[in-house]
This record gives C-alpha cells, sequence and structure tokens, in this order.
C-alpha cells in the first residue's frame, strides 16, 4: 500500500476499477475531503472485483497508474494498492480490516460510495459489516432513480435503528451518511465506449491520463466471448 504522507486521523476510502479514473470520482473525493473534515482520500484500485469480468478489465498496473496521474497534485489523495497483494477477488470487507490492522484503531474510516453501488451492497461479502467497520457514505449518482433514504432501507431494512439529518443509525453499530455533491453525469463505462470509437470527451477525463491511454494503447475494441 502507498499512503501520501503520515498517517492522518480521518480517512475516505474510495473503491473502484478506475477503467479508468474520471472527474466524478475526483470531485466525489473533493466533496468528501471538505464535508466531512477528511484529512485523506485513499483510492483503493480493485484488483479482482467480483462482480466484473476479468477479461473485460484494463491490467491492474494501468488502472493504477493513470489513477496515481490523476491525484498526483493533490496532497489530500494517495492510491492504494492493498488489494493486489491478497489472493482470490477483491472484497471490501477484507480490504477494510486490511486498512485497519495497518492503520491502527485510532483512524475514521469514511467509505465513500455512489448510489449506483450502494443499492448492489446485499450482494458483498459479508455487507452487513461494512457499517461496523467503516462509516458508509452514500452520493448520488446521475441516472438512479432512488433516493437515498429509500435505498438505506431497502439495503440494510429492519436495522435501521434511527434516522437523524441524512444520517442513519443501524442496530449493534454502525451509521449510513448521504452526503449531497453536484451531480456529474460521467462514468468509465461512457468513456470506454467513447473511446472505443476514437472519441474522447474532454470534459470528463483529466489529460495526463488520456495522455496514457493513448500511449498505451488502451480501451480498442477488444475481443470478449460476448462481442
Ligand atoms: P464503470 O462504469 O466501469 O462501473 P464507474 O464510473 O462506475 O465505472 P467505478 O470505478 O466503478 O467507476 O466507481 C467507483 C466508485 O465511485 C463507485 O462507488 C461509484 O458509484 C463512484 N462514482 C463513480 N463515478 C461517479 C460519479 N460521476 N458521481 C458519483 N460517484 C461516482
Ligand atoms: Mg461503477
Amino acid at each position: 500500500m502507498v499512503m501520501a504522507r503520515s498517517v492522518p486521523k480521518k480517512i475516505g476510502i474510495l473503491g473502484g476499477t478506475f477503467d479508468p479514473i474520471h472527474h466524478g470520482h475526483l470531485a466525489l473525493a473533493q466533496a468528501a475531503l471538505e464535508e466531512l473534515g477528511l484529512d485523506e482520500v485513499l483510492f483503493v484500485v480493485a484488483a479482482r472485483p467480483p462482480h466484473k469480468p476479468d477479461l473485460r478489465l484494463s491490467p491492474f498496473i494501468d488502472r493504477l497508474a493513470m489513477v496515481r496521474l490523476a491525484i498526483k497534485s493533490e496532497d489530500c489523495f494517495a492510491a492504494s494498492d492493498v488489494e493486489v497483494i491478497r489472493s482470490g477477488p477483491s472484497y471490501s470487507v477484507d480490504t477494510l480490516q486490511d486498512l485497519r490492522h495497518c492503520l491502527g484503531e485510532a483512524v475514521s474510516f469514511f467509505f465513500l460510495i455512489g448510489l449506483d453501488a450502494f443499492v448492489d451492497l446485499p450482494s458483498w461479502k459479508e455487507f452487513r459489516r461494512l457499517p461496523e467497520l467503516a462509516e458508509l457514505v452514500v452520493v448520488h449518482r446521475p441516472g438512479s432513480e432512488q433516493s437515498i433514504a429509500a435505498a438505506v432501507h431497502d439495503v440494510f431494512g429492519s436495522d435501521v435503528e434511527s434516522h437523524q439529518a441524512g444520517r442513519w443509525v443501524l442496530r449493534g453499530g454502525g451509521t449510513v451518511r448521504e452526503m449531497v455533491m453536484e451531480p456529474l453525469a460521467i462514468s468509465s463505462t461512457e468513456i470506454r465506449k467513447g473511446l472505443e470509437v476514437g472519441e474522447f470527451e474532454e470534459d470528463s477525463l483529466l489529460s495526463e491520463v488520456a495522455k496514457y491511454i493513448k500511449k498505451h494503447g488502451l480501451y480498442h475494441r477488444r475481443q470478449t466471448p460476448d462481442t
């Protein structure tokens, strides 16, 4: 794992495939720094995401390199390769435990997640343990119709003990919080689709990342079993 500087007290954890990293990820991290008063946001690059087929994923080393390029001028952002060290699928519950082990008990964790990913939580390994390991911070994502409040009830059901001002306390400990940020309709899927046909949305990607993609020939149309 790579940390930018000495261990801070409040850390945001933003897991993703970052294939490629874009302005939506950076805006989410920046909003969390400001809204939650974080000391640092750690971009955890998913090594073997259980929900995304390997064949469609760019190599870990390229995704990590693009994250490093995108955050290099931000002192409060750091990239983590913690998931590549473990074997098998990259489960967030294991990642949070590994990070806790590395960073110690004195640090507070805030697990940053978009609504599209949050609604899938019940399919994640031991998902009910996630809010015990880190405060869950959910942001709306353009394209997700549901409200965050409805999603929290769908995901945690009768485990929701109380709710006040965009913060839900769960039975047995743990909290989920809604964070408001300016919506940005950007996704890696749309960026990849554009790049496959040679189109590139300047507003979505950092130019350094766009240069890396070009230099390394990423996202040309790939042959996969279902294409
Ligand atoms: P893909 O389309 O390949 O799934 P993505 O754009 O969703 O890529 P991920 O790496 O899957 O990016 O996302 C990592 C995390 O960042 C997820 O929790 C996701 O919801 C969140 N996220 C990504 N883009 C945005 C955005 N534009 N606004 C808010 N959250 C976002
Ligand atoms: Mg996604």
